[in-house]
């Protein structure tokens, strides 16, 4: 025989109504042998709860009732003038004494379950099937505690057993869930969602071989699904496993409701009524131990208690009089976690009773404050409790150092004593982050990355169009969820906590709002965003202030924005000093040739012990071209300049190349990586526009161009034989001596020859010198510059962050 229990969602009219008697009609029609217990239909119980409470406070409830019963019947012709009578009695009289007791509330309530019972038997007996309505009071007893009753249970197994031996052969009982009777004949009830525990007796009494809840959930899942949109269902559990998640919060399952079951070994499959084909989460006896990490459950509306002194320490007693005095207060205590060495013991309790459970505390240490033996009793309230069930705490650094990352800091964290749960207590408003975090560490499920980018001008378009490129593979490869939620220019924001859509963003000028910083703050920290990485693709002096505050709340950053390494020393040290503090990474590899990996190379070197003694190369695209170009050619400078100009590989202005700033910055980012503490105004920089077209418009400067060549011709005829003209920059010194190196850039010829002479097309190349490579540099050559390679190594680095997490 199998015992199916169904709840009070799949019993409401409608679709739920309908889809529980064809499931029951088939089984039967297939000759299953069944009995059915059920809850009572939709709110049934919460409504006849609140008509009670109203009753007694003289509320006229007439209508709610009213409404109540048509439910009920819902245009059946069926009779319940019994049953409303009760309750119409019930009503009148409560209302008239203005109050009622337990008692009296659980016979209401009960109606609820007979209601359901009578009326799936009466619906099933239209179906053809032989069903009988089964009223537990009959057969299960249970003391007087009414509202929570405890069962006796050899009593309710002997009449239980007798009750369904004279029941014909053939019938399908329908079985009131919920409630029961005392020894008087009583009604009382067995808790709020009882039916569960009613169905799972009744199994076990009975020996069935299968206990089916049917719910409106799939089963069991790794998290509750509503807070983590990763949760995976979980198919087999075994009794222990479910018990213990069962402990820990899971809703859809109670620890007394797995005791029966695991003491007869009957399997209990959970459901979903609006899919029974799903196969659901089945619990049974394990054949094998199948370890490993298997849920998340989450506890809500905890406070956490502290008590701290230095008298804690080695005192014997102190925890007996913690939990006598909460205990006299009837206030119930679940984690424990006492430090040995931090002299103090924390606990939580539920936060209704936080100050009671304070005050309770002040008073039997009253004496020990005074002595100054504890120093006080705190209180941190709303917090609730993470706990992951199978995870063993030797194995917690994973999930602990990526909620550390996330900046969820946990206010306690306690194992169980078996060593197979680990509960990580945290502010309340924390919980939704901290469980997808541990639920993304430990479940391996894709990891979610979060991307902010700031900048919508080439290489800000180009990295964009990369990423809805590679999106797919990425995830598929690397298991990794790679999200745009942000786009921004200077002034507007698009924003989608859920990921920017290649469609979304094409219509950005129509979804884009005014936006300031903190306001996308605000939005990430709403939607508890985890593993955030913004990325500045600007060019704006002012965007780096932002730098700090993204650090401050989670952002690893990832920038192609030269600015913030070469503004003045000391916020380039702030920034490094907030980015340890907050564990946070910050990558900028196409601050220098672009994709190559130079700044890499140079970290790697350097932190490795490797002596770097000069840094030399050729740091700019469009100069290298122009160079390039010009020393093998005989066309004036002019031309080649406007070349340049006309193919795109200048800026606007293309003095804002020739005045060298861009070289200097260069030069000066890659000393800061050697730990030199230069600034930008000690590099000497050769400027190469002739000076009386320094100053003046672009216009003015575009329509002079032909005022470079003598000045030009004339260095080039200068320069000795075999050699061709190169703008290089140059670091170099004493560098192991001093805290700052000399950093030049000028214009030099070199001799054809050498790798800075062969150098072509708008190449860079930089020449690392070190102390193990001697008079042979370490070489790395390449496009330095574009926007395609730019994003590209943008997009390295935005992965290296991943890489590291
Ligand atoms: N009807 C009762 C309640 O809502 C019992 C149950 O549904 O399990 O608590
Ligand atoms: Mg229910």
């Amino acid at each position: 025989m199998k015992v199916l229990k169904f709840g009070g969602k799949s019993l409401a009219n409608g679709k739920g109504l309908e889809t529980v008697l064809s499931i029951i009609t088939d089984k039967v029609a297939q000759g299953q042998e069944i009995a059915v217990v059920v809850s009572a239909r939709d709110k049934a119980t919460d409504q006849l709860e609140s008509m009670l409470e109203r009753a007694a406070r003289g509320e006229d409830i007439s209508a709610d009732f009213q409404a109540f019963k048509q439910y009920q019947i819902a245009g059946e012709d069926i009779d319940f003038s019994a049953e409303f009578s009760i309750l119409q009695r019930i009503f009148d009289g409560v209302s008239l004494l203005g109050d009622y007791n337990d008692k009296i509330k659980d016979h209401t309530l009960a109606q609820g379950e007979v209601l359901s019972a009578k009326y799936i038997s009466h619906l099933l007996r239209k179906h053809g099937v032989n069903a009988v309505f089964a009223d537990s009071r009959h057969f299960y007893v249970t003391d007087s505690h009414f509202g929570n009753a405890q069962l006796v249970e050899d009593a309710s197994a002997k009449s239980t057993i007798q009750y369904f031996a004279q029941l014909s052969q053939g019938v399908t009982p329908i079985v009131t869930g919920f409630i029961a009777a005392n020894v008087h004949g009583e009604t009382t009830t067995l808790g709020r969602n009882g039916s569960n525990y009613s169905a799972s007796i009744l199994a076990s009494i009975l020996q069935a071989e299968e206990l089916q809840n049917y719910t409106h959930v799939d089963g069991i899942f790794t998290a509750n699904p509503e807070l983590v949109s990763d949760a995976k269902i979980i198919r087999q559990l075994s009794f222990e496993e479910a018990n213990e998640l069962a402990n820990f919060g899971t809703s859809i399952l109670h620890a007394k409701t797995i005791i029966p079951l695991l003491e007869k070994k009957i399997p209990l499959r959970i459901l979903n009524t609006f899919k029974p084909n799903d196969g659901g989460t089945l619990i049974c006896e394990a054949k094998e131990n199948i370890g490993g990490i298997r849920a998340i459950s989450v506890l809500e509306n905890y406070a956490l208690v502290i008590l701290e002194g230095r008298g804690l320490l080695g005192k014997v007693g102190v925890d007996a009089r913690i939990f006598r005095a909460l205990a006299q207060a009837e206030i119930s205590v679940s984690i424990i976690s006492q430090g040995s060495s931090e002299r103090g013991i924390g606990f939580l309790v539920a936060n209704k009773d936080a100050q009671k459970a304070k005050q309770a505390l002040e008073r039997e240490f009253e004496l020990d404050v005074y002595s100054q033996d504890v120093s006080g009793v705190n209180l941190v309230e709303q917090v609730g409790v993470v706990s992951i069930v199978g995870q063993n705490l030797a194995d917690f650094d994973k999930p602990y150092n990526a909620l550390i990352r996330n900046q969820v800091i946990p206010l306690l964290i306690n194992n169980s004593a078996t060593g197979r749960n680990v509960s990580v207590v945290v502010h309340k408003k924390d919980l939704p982050k901290a469980v997808n975090v541990i639920h993304g560490e430990i479940f391996e499920i894709s990891k979610r990355i979060n991307l902010a980018i700031f900048g919508r001008g080439t290489v800000g378009g180009t990295l964009i169009e990369q990423i809805f490129e590679a999106r797919a593979d990425i995830l598929k490869r690397r298991n990794i969820n790679l999200q745009i939620v942000a786009i921004a220019n200077s002034r507007e924001l698009l924003f989608n906590h859920k990921g920017i859509s290649p469609e979304q963003y094409a219509a950005f000028d129509t979804h884009k709002v005014p936006y300031q910083m903190s306001d996308l703050i605000t939005q990430t920290q709403q939607h508890h965003l985890e593993n955030l990485i913004a990325i500045d693709v600007t060019a704006s002096k002012d965007f780096v202030e932002n730098y700090l505050p993204l650090v401050e709340n989670g952002f690893d950053l990832v920038s192609a924005n030269k600015i913030a390494n070469t503004i003045g020393y000391p916020f380039y040290k702030k920034l490094r000093e907030t980015l340890a503090q907050y564990k946070k990474q910050y990558l900028y590899e196409t601050n220098v040739g672009a994709g190559l990996p130079l700044i890499d190379t140079i970290k790697l070197l350097h932190h490795s012990g490797e002596n770097i003694t000069r840094i030399k190369g050729i740091f700019s695209g469009t100069l290298s071209f122009l160079f390039n170009t010009y020393s093998a050619s005989d066309a004036p400078f002019s031309e080649i300049l406007q070349k340049a100009i006309n193919s795109g590989y200048t800026e606007p202005d293309p003095r804002e190349d020739l005045c060298g700033n861009d070289v200097g910055r260069k030069l000066l980012i890659l000393a800061r990586e050697l730990d030199l503490e230069n600034e930008f105004e000690e590099v000497t920089i050769e400027n190469l526009i002739p000076e009386a077209l320094r100053q003046g418009s672009r216009e003015e400067f575009l329509s002079r161009l032909k005022e470079f060549d003598p000045i030009y011709q004339q260095i080039k005829d200068n320069a000795p034989a075999g050699t061709v003209l190169r703008y290089v920059g140059d670091l170099h010194g004493d560098l192991s001596q001093t805290a700052t190196a000399r950093l030049d850039v000028k214009l030099v010829s070199v001799p054809i020859t050498s790798a800075l002479g062969q150098v072509k097309g708008a190449d860079s190349i930089f020449e690392i010198y070190t102390e193990s490579y001697g008079e042979n540099p370490i070489v790395i050559q390449g496009a330095g510059a574009g926007a395609a390679v730019t994003a590209r190594g943008v997009f390295g680095d935005i992965l290296r962050i991943i890489g590291n997490k």
